[in-house]
This record gives C-alpha cells, sequence and structure tokens, in this order.
C-alpha cells in the first residue's frame, strides 16, 4: 500500500460519519456550508473539495457496475448509489446538491447548467400530450416563452392566474384547467408559480395555492421559482410548495461569474427529473459547481448585507422628490400582499423597483449618471445593478400586457449589492440631482 492509499479500517483515516446535530441541536445552514456532503479523507486530507475533471468513474467490481446501472436505468428505485458517467452525476455536483437541499429543508436537489434548463427539464418531466400547466404571471420571460411558444409544440396548453390572485380566483382558473384537461384526454400537470414577480415583486399566495390545489384534488406538483428571495428570505416548501426552482446565476452564486439552476423537493418529485437529466444531460459542470460551494460559503452574509443595505437606499429613495414611488417588499401598500409577505417572507430581499417621476428620457438619465451601480441586466450578484425593463428585458413584452404587469416607462430594475450603503445613497442622489 503506498503511502498516498487510505486505509480504510484506521480510525484516524476512516470517512467521518456526516455531522448534523450536536447534543440535539440541529446544525444551521450556514454551519453546514462549509464542510456537509464531502470529507477531506476521501481526497488526499484536501481541506476543500477539489475539482474532478473526469468523465467516467471507474468500478471497484463488475456486480458494482451492474449495480449502478440498474439504478441509472430506473430498473431499481433511487438512483445510483456510485458514481458512473459524468453526465448522470459526480463528486462536485453531488455536494453541492446535499448543500442546496439544506436551504430548502428538501429531501433531495438537482443541479444544472442554467436556471432554465432546470425550469425547462422540469416541465418537460411532468407535462405529456393533452395536459395543462396552470401558472402564476408574470413569470420570467423565458420560462413564460416555453410554456406558451414550445410546450405548445407538444401539444400542452396552460393557464394562468396574477400572482396576487386570492383563493377564489386560484380556484376558478384549477376548475377551469381541470375541465380543459378533460376535453384534452390529459390532466393537470402541474402549477408552477414564481413569487415575488418580476419586476412588480408581487407575491403568491403558496399556501393559497396548496389548499385549493388538495381540495381540487390534484395530484400534481407544485413547483415555485424562488430565485428572488431564495434561499435566505423564503423557503416555499414550509407553505406547501413540494417543489423549488432557482437560477443559482443570481443570489446563490452571487458574483455575476457563473450561470447555473436548480431544483430541490422530495425524492419522489427529483427522481423522475433526474431520469431525464441523465438522458438529456443538463447538469451543472464540475467547475461552475465548485464555484458555487465557495459561494455557499458566504451566501446568508452576502444576502444579509445585500438586503440591509437595501433597506437604507430605499428609505433614501421614498423620500426623494422626483421618486414618484418603490416596488419594494419592505414597503407594501397592498394589504392582501403584507399579509402573503408575514405568511411567507423572512426579509424584503435587495431587488425592488424605483418608479421616477417622467418617462424614459428622465430614467436614461438617471441611469447613465450611475457611477458606482452598474447598468446591466441580471441581480444578485455583491455589486449594484440597475436597468430599464421596459426598453430591455421586456422590449418585446406587448404594451397592453406590459401595462397589466404595471411595467412602464418610468420603471428602473434595480438590484442592490453588498457595497457601502452611504455610498450607494450617494450614486443615487446625484444620478436623480442629474434627470
Ligand atoms: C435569471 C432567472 C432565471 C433563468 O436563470 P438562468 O440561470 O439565466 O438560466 C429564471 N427565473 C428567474 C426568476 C430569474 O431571475
Amino acid at each position: 500500500m503506498s503511502e498516498h492509499e487510505i486505509d480504510p479500517t484506521s480510525p484516524r483515516m476512516a470517512p467521518k460519519q456526516e455531522v448534523t446535530k450536536i447534543a440535539g441541536r440541529e446544525l444551521k445552514p450556514s454551519t453546514l456550508m462549509m464542510g456537509h456532503g464531502y470529507d477531506p479523507v476521501l481526497s488526499e486530507g484536501s481541506l476543500k473539495p477539489p475539482i474532478f475533471l473526469t468523465s467516467t468513474f471507474a468500478f471497484p467490481s463488475a456486480a458494482d457496475g451492474k449495480r449502478h446501472f440498474e439504478g441509472i436505468t430506473g430498473k431499481r428505485p433511487g438512483g445510483a448509489d456510485g458514481l458512473v458517467y459524468s453526465r448522470f452525476n459526480a463528486p462536485n455536483q453531488e455536494i453541492l446538491e446535499d448543500r442546496l437541499a439544506i436551504w430548502d429543508g428538501a429531501e433531495d436537489a438537482l443541479s444544472f447548467s442554467s436556471g432554465m434548463t432546470a425550469i425547462c427539464v422540469l416541465l418537460l418531466t411532468y407535462a405529456q400530450q393533452g395536459d395543462v400547466i396552470v401558472h402564476s404571471g408574470p413569470l420570467y420571460a423565458a420560462t413564460e416563452g416555453f410554456v406558451a411558444k414550445w410546450m405548445s409544440r407538444w401539444g400542452v396548453s396552460y393557464l394562468d392566474f396574477p400572482a396576487g390572485a386570492t383563493r377564489e380566483e386560484i380556484d376558478a382558473v384549477l376548475a377551469k384547467a381541470k375541465s380543459k384537461a378533460d376535453e384534452q384526454g390529459g390532466k393537470v400537470a402541474m402549477v408552477y408559480l414564481e413569487s415575488p414577480g418580476n419586476p412588480t415583486n408581487a407575491l403568491v399566495d403558496v399556501e393559497a395555492v396548496r389548499g385549493a390545489v388538495d381540495e381540487a384534488g390534484l395530484d400534481c406538483p407544485i413547483a415555485i421559482d424562488n430565485t428572488f428571495l431564495g434561499p435566505l428570505w423564503q423557503r416555499p416548501l414550509d407553505q406547501g410548495a413540494d417543489i423549488v426552482c432557482y437560477s443559482l446565476t443570481k443570489y446563490v452564486g452571487g458574483h455575476s461569474d457563473l450561470v447555473a439552476g436548480s431544483i430541490a423537493g422530495a425524492k419522489k418529485w427529483m427522481d423522475p427529473v433526474r431520469m431525464l437529466r441523465n438522458t438529456m444531460g443538463g447538469i451543472c459542470d464540475p467547475n461552475t459547481a465548485w464555484m458555487l460551494l465557495r459561494s455557499l460559503e458566504t451566501v446568508e452574509l452576502r444576502m444579509s448585507r445585500a438586503g440591509e443595505n437595501a433597506a437604507k437606499v430605499c428609505e433614501f429613495l421614498a423620500r426623494h422628490p422626483k421618486v414618484e414611488g418603490l416596488g419594494y417588499l419592505g414597503m407594501i401598500k397592498d394589504a392582501r400582499q403584507q399579509d402573503i409577505y408575514d405568511r411567507h417572507c423572512k426579509g424584503a430581499g435587495s431587488t425592488f423597483s424605483l418608479l421616477l417621476k417622467g418617462g424614459e428620457a428622465e430614467c436614461f438619465r438617471f441611469l447613465d449618471s450611475l457611477k458606482i451601480a452598474k447598468l446591466a441586466v441580471s441581480l444578485g450578484g455583491t455589486e449594484t445593478l440597475a436597468s430599464h425593463p421596459a426598453s430591455m428585458t421586456h422590449l418585446s413584452v406587448p404594451d397592453e400586457r406590459k401595462a397589466a404587469l404595471g411595467i412602464g416607462d418610468n420603471l428602473i430594475r434595480i438590484s442592490i449589492g453588498i457595497e457601502d450603503p452611504d455610498d450607494l445613497i450617494a450614486d443615487f442622489e446625484q444620478a436623480l440631482e442629474a434627470v
């Protein structure tokens, strides 16, 4: 045995049991992010996981190879219990998935090459010809496009309800969806939510959706895109959602230097998606997974600071004479929205819309005058970003739909980062001055 080989019988070198509790106390996610799912003993004592750049994995024995493939192909439930091939899974991605599941209190998680890959593979797994997808609106534009333009090609239709809908309105849409599915010889395949909606920040009542789905006797999962408030400020599985989706590109990655996505939920909902991912690919690559492990160690710190900064910046903006209003979850005006917020959210986030007095010209003047905040789409990074949805992310949205969604020419989208809050306020103050 060479000095690099591990003697599994040696107590010093034996892989450690995973510690998730001390003296009955459940360890918090921010503690578990430093080591959960990784044992240095298995990697030459390396404190941090190495990046496993390999396409394939050697089997200890032929019988192991057979057993793994029974899991991969679904002959035996529960997936492979060892590593086989990097389209299916690999060490960095498995550690990432273990740690992502912790934040949402989920049994299992799956990582993907982008948020959209995660969402598309999820929808493709559950919907087939004749089925109806019910979704909240607005959704991220690419998600809405995938449902309306692509799923329809395969005979899947959809119905939607506005983000702030009441229980009665949700009941009505589900009843309509059921009869539509019956007509088409299909089923209601999924209720797909996004909360808060972009860029209005309207919240969906997930508890009401859970109640409506159960009372309608529907056997479909409720999925929710939690990119804007997760994982820190909202845990939708606690309100009755079954599957939570992320663009990890945003707060979780948090440094605007990678693109990735994930879903999490009970194993029974994850396993069918894993089977399709095994077939199609779309798993996150090992480098990106490693970057995300680094990001997860600071996600709570970064999001907390960004949230505190946003509260200070919004307090300043709300009082400014050139500001008409704010779409910020820390300053909700509507009683029903406030009620949903109180039941569902642990924080107001750091992404909001700023309504200026005026229109496009005033907004452009403001945006072009910013010195710290960068003019870019996306959100959730360490740096502050600002953009103009009506002429950028939502340019192709028809005018009536824009009006219905409250996306006017005077709306600016801002994602606050972790800079010094007073520097940010000084920047916004001088840019407002220039308007
Ligand atoms: C960015 C985003 C997505 C898409 O994620 P990508 O990682 O860009 O594919 C989906 N949903 C929301 C809410 C987003 O903000």
